[in-house]
């Protein structure tokens, strides 16, 4: 595999390292290129002109405000300063924080970048060491890193900072004194919204139209967020014509779009990738991803999974039907007039923390390739971590590959509530066949029928509970059916556009 030059952070204002940056970004990203090539020969869904331009101009914009640019500074200098509106800053930003696992960290990353493209903001990255070496650069000549010797760079995920800046906090304490209840005291010059999870009805007044005006005048805003959140975005009148335009006809390629242009696996990465594709997948004619992610073994025992699985590809979906009956098949070679039979052949790609569920497919279909006289089907797998590691450079290069090997295959089988998942099917463009939810009580040892269902769409699920808007149908936008559904296939009270 070749190796990638390691990408450098910034330091403020320049400082010798620009050449460096550019340097490594412009001239090694490897998977960038190869993608455009693969991607472009099989993929259906195109952006629209319109995207097109707005990413065009987010590019110029980057650029021109990036940390290396003295708008920057000039927006550096705002936050310390109090209380004061700010001068007519050119250069407003999104800075986004990690939060959760990298399945999580894409979906919000591209949520911010969507709202950055919504409300002509720069989106910089917090990155931590465990996820610089992963992506290239994703804006040309320019790049996304927070510098790293910057104020608030790797403090902004405390209770302090969301106690003293969160604007959930802020609205709070508005709504606690009175008379200041409709305006903001001053203009801040740093919000951080809080749109993790564990946020709460304050944080979540940002999804409302009213609240948007408040944050224009905002230099920074932190964002703290392991959501994909731009489903809320489209049920917010102040956006909807502008998505509308960006996303005319179809809602279900958002991510699909945004998450490919955003995220090309670093050289490193992509020479992993590209070794395994090469070596086991290339040569299938078909190229079936299993997602097994199993949040507690505990619960839900190893057999049950794997039984449910089989019985998920084997009779639901009918994606693997037994080698003797149907993989083989006869064609005829029309030069010679004589018939010729030729075999389909199948690679399962198992990807999963847990080594067991690929010992025992693996064993399965070799049993079945016997029987059948050749190779029909072909398990793989690249690595089983045994346990999730929060915090790690190399576990998380093996997450990488593991999404984007995913991301390559021909049909997807997810496990629920997974935004391991949901990234890995978004950047293929596929409707996944999604395995039933695996909280099974004791009692009931057995696999729940039907063992998957085939998705609603492409797009990944926000796991919020949606009260805000499912308490007020009235405020989503007039004249038009909202394209988004209100309880996930594998979550109850979450968004998905469809
Ligand atoms: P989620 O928890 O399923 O929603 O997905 P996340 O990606 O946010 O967090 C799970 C983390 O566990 C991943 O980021 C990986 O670090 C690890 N993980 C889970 N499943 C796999 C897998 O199939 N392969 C690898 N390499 N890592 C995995």
């Amino acid at each position: 595999s070749s190796i990638n030059p390691t990408i450098q952070q910034p330091v403020a204002g320049g400082g010798g390292e620009e050449e460096e940056v550019l340097s490594s970004e412009q001239y090694s990203c490897v998977s960038r290129q190869q993608l455009h090539i693969i991607r472009s020969s099989y993929s259906s869904s195109k952006p629209s002109p319109f995207l097109l331009s707005r990413l065009k101009e987010y590019e110029q914009r980057h650029k021109r405000c990036d940390p290396f640019s003295e708008s920057f500074n000039r927006s550096s200098r705002e936050l310390i300063r109090v209380q004061n509106s700010p001068d007519s800053l050119d250069c407003r930003y999104i800075v986004w924080t990690p939060v959760n696992g990298l399945g999580n960290r894409m979906l919000s990353i591209s949520s911010s970048f969507l709202y950055a493209l919504l409300t002509n903001r720069v989106l910089l990255v917090d990155f931590g060491p465990d996820m610089v070496d992963l992506f290239c650069e994703p804006f040309h000549n320019s790049t996304w890193f927070l510098p790293r010797d910057f104020t608030f760079k790797g403090r902004a995920n405390t209770p302090e900072f969301r106690e003293t800046y969160s604007l959930g906090k802020l609205l709070r304490r508005e709504e606690e004194e009175e008379e200041q209840k409709k305006e903001m005291p001053y203009v801040a010059s740093l919000l951080q919204l809080f749109l993790s999870y564990d946020n709460d009805d304050y944080d979540k007044l940002f999804f409302k139209s009213e609240t948007q005006p408040l944050l224009e005048k905002v230099p920074w805003l932190v964002l703290r967020s392991d959501q994909y959140f731009a489903p809320y975005l489209f049920l917010m009148p102040c956006f909807r014509a502008e998505l509308d335009r960006m996303f005319p006809d179809d809602k279900e390629t958002v991510f699909h779009h945004l998450g490919r242009y955003l995220f090309s696996p670093s050289n490193q990465v992509w020479g992993h990738i590209t070794g395994f594709y090469d070596a086991y997948l290339a040569k299938a004619d078909r190229r079936i991803g299993l997602q097994i992610r199993v949040f507690s073994l505990d619960k839900t025992p190893a057999s049950l999974i794997l039984s449910q699985v089989i019985n998920c590809i084997q009779e639901e979906s009918r994606i693997i039907i037994l080698p003797n009956a149907t993989t083989t098949t006869t064609t005829t070679a029309s030069s010679s007039g004589r018939n010729r039979t030729t075999t389909t052949t199948t690679a399962i790609l198992v990807a999963s923390l847990f080594g067991q569920f690929y010992t025992e497919l693996n064993k399965m279909y070799k049993e079945w390739n016997e029987k059948a006289g050749a190779t029909v089907v072909g398990v793989y797998r690249t690595n089983h971590e045994e346990i999730q590691v929060l915090g790690s450079s190399s576990h998380n290069m093996k997450a990488l590959v593991d999404i984007y090997l995913l991301s390559m295959c021909d049909v997807l089988v997810t496990s629920p509530r997974s935004t391991f998942g949901y990234v890995a099917h978004g950047l293929a463009g596929l409707t996944p066949w999604i395995l039933q939810s695996q909280d099974i009580e004791d009692e009931e040892q057995r696999v729940k029928e039907p063992a998957c269902r085939r998705g609603v769409s492409k797009e990944p699920c926000l796991q919020f509970h949606a009260n805000y808007y499912d308490t007020n149908p009235d405020h989503r936008e007039p004249g038009g059916p909202v394209p988004v559904i209100m309880d996930c296939e594998d979550f109850q009270y979450g968004l998905k556009l469809v």
